[in-house]
């Protein structure tokens, strides 16, 4: 048996598990005996998270559920395939259901045709919808779902005591997850979400890709602000709320007004 190496008291990352990258973090939480796992990756890695989760001395067939943060296929690729492996129900968020069910290349961002990313992606029934304020109970461990719309419509994070498992909406260095139209990106909602983040009582931020960190509101407050500043430039398209910019060169142009250079 390998040890096991939790990073927090219950709380279990694949990636140091593994001692090397292998993508998305994959959190186990121990729950006793029984555990579930947040998020599961690509497929190619599914079988060495297999392996390790065996040879931490945790049974299959003690997963009790296999949670989706969100849709993006760099999380889910493999759920279908773990589902089956576990035989553990999947759970999402409810806006997420359509995205995994269908597979749509668009709202997962499996295919991004400009980059010829193409990430072959099998549809995967969800089977238990998550909603704002339902508790997931795990042997002795209480999760909260809270629905954090921003990155995607349907990302979820989730409060088990001091720690949050924060998902897409905030990494270390006080980036975000993707703003993307395409994908359901939505900046006010994104602003409220990491305002309630900030504003939370949790201690430790587990995020979706890169180290887990301790809370920091100040770094909280310039990525809100940031995200802000977003809401009228162009830089994020049809995610942006106005331009006032545009606004007031149409002004300049009806009223005759040429640029004074
Ligand atoms: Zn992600």
């Amino acid at each position: 048996m390998k040890g096991r190496r939790y990073i927090l008291p219950r709380v279990i990352e694949m990636n140091f598990q593994a001692g090397q990258r292998l993508g998305v973090n994959v959190y186990l939480v121990d729950g006793g005996r029984d555990y579930i796992l947040i998020d599961i990756g690509f497929e190619d890695t599914l079988g060495e998270i297999v392996d390790l989760i065996r040879g931490m001395d945790y049974s299959l067939s003690n997963c009790r559920m296999i949670i989706a943060t969100h849709a993006d296929a760099d999380h889910i690729q493999a759920m279908a395939r773990a589902k089956e492996v576990f035989k553990a129900p999947v759970a999402a968020h409810t806006d997420c259901v359509r995205a995994l069910e269908t597979a749509d290349p668009i709202l997962t961002f499996s295919v991004i045709k400009a980059q010829e990313i193409e990430i072959p992606l099998r549809a995967v029934k969800v089977d238990k919808a998550l909603s704002e304020g339902d508790e997931i109970e795990v042997g002795d461990q209480k999760l909260a779902v809270w629905h954090t719309p921003g990155h995607a419509a349907g990302q979820l994070a989730l409060k088990m005591g001091g720690v949050l498992f924060s998902g897409d909406n905030i990494y270390k260095d006080g980036s975000v997850g993707v703003i993307d139209a395409h994908h359901g990106s939505d900046i006010p909602k994104f602003i409220a979400s990491l305002e309630r983040i900030r504003d939370d009582d949790s201690s430790f931020l587990l995020p979706s890709h890169g180290p887990a960190f301790r809370k920091d509101k100040a770094m909280l407050e310039r990525t809100i602000a940031r995200l802000r500043s977003y809401l009228t430039m162009a830089d994020f398209g049809t995610c942006a709320t106005g331009w006032p910019l545009l606004d007031e060169w149409e002004n300049d142009v009806i009223s005759g007004r040429l640029p004074s250079l």
